[in-house]
């Protein structure tokens, strides 16, 4: 697999010494429940960083927002899940952009050209996404943002 996401978790006793865990898991049910911080990967790169409710409450990142719509609704009752399209890049030949170009609804030009810088969405949120760069297509549920890291 070529995606991951990885999440720290720092409840009190932990942060009394000084120290952390770190999950590497594909499980978003586990992340909420016990995660505080949450790095989503993919095509070995950082797709969007922030705290456990950023990530699920205000994704910003196609990717992100995939992994929630692939994951099942126990109170919504029979549907059915919307999979992500395509398949994950070649690493041994990896594309020039941005890793998640080939499968995502919003690519540009752009994206196929250079992979996005972290855009800082808020005090704890981050995404690699050109949605967020100011004179990229508006896009409803993305954030634009000026500053990158
Ligand atoms: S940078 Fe482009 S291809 Fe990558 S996730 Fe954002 S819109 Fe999609």
């Amino acid at each position: 697999m070529y995606f991951c996401i990885i999440a720290s978790i720092t409840p009190c006793s932990f942060s009394l010494l000084s120290t952390s865990i770190i999950f590497i898991t594909h499980d978003l049910g586990v992340i909420a429940e016990v995660c505080d911080d949450v790095v989503v990967m993919y095509g070995g790169m950082v797709m969007e960083k922030g705290s456990v409710n950023d990530i699920f409450y205000n994704p910003q990142h196609p990717y992100t927002k995939g992994l929630h719509r692939s994951i099942p609704k126990v109170t919504k009752g029979k549907s059915r899940l919307i999979p992500i399209e395509g398949s994950p890049p070649d690493l041994m030949n990896p594309p020039k952009g941005c890793p998640f170009s080939s499968r995502c609804p919003h690519a540009m030009e752009v994206c196929m050209e250079k992979p996005a810088p972290a855009f800082i969405v808020s005090e704890t949120q981050q995404s690699a996404c050109w949605l967020q760069h100011p004179e990229s297509p508006k896009v409803v549920g993305y954030t634009k943002s000026k500053e990158v890291i």
